[in-house]
């Protein structure tokens, strides 16, 4: 059976979080900017993982609602409320 998509992103996850520091510790020890800079790359992908493995647990989570909007039509129609009663 294959592992669920959050333990993959989990296992992405640590792979890219420790490639990071190793590449952000190199770089400066041997002054080299291009490991630095691509450690930089590394935790822009962590950060990016992080938002999967957010939208993976949105994304299973039981709702009674079948509006999937997370209320966003419900801050539109407050903001035109606020905007009409400006008028
Ligand atoms: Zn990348």
């Amino acid at each position: 059976m294959a592992p669920s998509k959050s333990t993959r992103i989990l296992i992405l996850l640590a792979i890219d979080t420790v490639f990071f520091f190793v590449e952000l510790i190199a770089g400066y020890a041997v002054h080299s900017l291009a490991l630095v800079a691509d450690s930089f790359h590394m935790l822009n992908d962590v950060i990016s993982l992080l938002v999967g493995l957010w939208a993976v647990k949105v994304a299973n989570q039981k709702t009674s609602s079948k509006m999937y909007t997370y209320g966003v039509s419900t801050c539109l129609r407050d903001a035109l409320k606020a905007y009409s009663k400006q008028q």
